[in-house]
């Protein structure tokens, strides 16, 4: 904890004064994100670092291995379709991206099974990605499967998405676009999924 006070006090010495207008119109007119990000809890794969975004710019959900559970109004509790209900219905973002990456816990979890201690919860929520594990077993190559589960994960998050009454109809009336993107830790490079289902660099411009 005190490192992440010493953080703060030097956001509030550095950051703040910088960025002290944008937080106060941010205030007073509510944001007004674009987009919007669902991606792992992993703390090595920051959106607002690797989109490099500022305050108000980005609505993120962060959960294990990036996943959107399929459309299920009952009475669990489900984070992160409240959270894409928020960003899609009320702030009417634009686009909507799920950010996977390599080295991902939750996929390995769905490749090895989950550990011990991570029983009540993990090994429960990886088995909404069910479809990528079958999916990358198929990969003769036992070292290509977890990033080929990393990759087919992201794909059913976006199929789940589209099991959202109110997203799909926003996709097929083009004013809602979905992205799929992919994440290495190790180089920094992001991956974008294409129309043809692979995962590609983007260039520099
Ligand atoms: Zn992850």
């Amino acid at each position: 904890m005190d490192a992440l006070l010493e953080g703060y006090r030097r956001f509030r010495e550095a950051g703040w004064p910088e960025r002290r207008k944008v937080f106060e119109q941010l205030a007073e007119r509510g944001q007004r994100p674009s987009a919007m990000v669902v991606a792992c809890v992993d703390s090595r794969v920051d959106p607002a670092v690797i989109f490099d975004v500022a305050p108000g710019q980005l609505l993120t959900v962060r959960n294990v291995a990036n996943l959107v559970p399929p459309y299920a109004p009952d009475v669990a509790y489900h984070g992160t379709s409240a959270a894409l209900e928020f960003g899609v219905r009320v702030l009417e973002v634009a686009d909507l991206v799920v950010l996977g990456h390599g080295q991902c816990g939750g996929v390995h979890t769905l490749l090895q099974g989950a550990p011990v201690l991570a029983g009540d919860f993990v090994g429960q929520w990886m088995s909404i990605a069910e479809p990528a594990r079958v999916r990358a077993m198929r990969c003769e190559r036992v070292e290509a499967r977890q990033r080929c589960c990393e990759e087919e994960v992201v794909k059913v998050s976006l199929a789940n998405l589209l099991t959202f009454p109110w997203i799909a109809e926003r996709v097929a009336r083009g004013v809602l676009r979905l992205h799929g993107t992919w994440f290495a830790i190790q180089t920094g490079e992001l991956l974008v999924l294409q129309e043809d289902g692979c995962f590609r660099g983007i260039r520099r411009e």
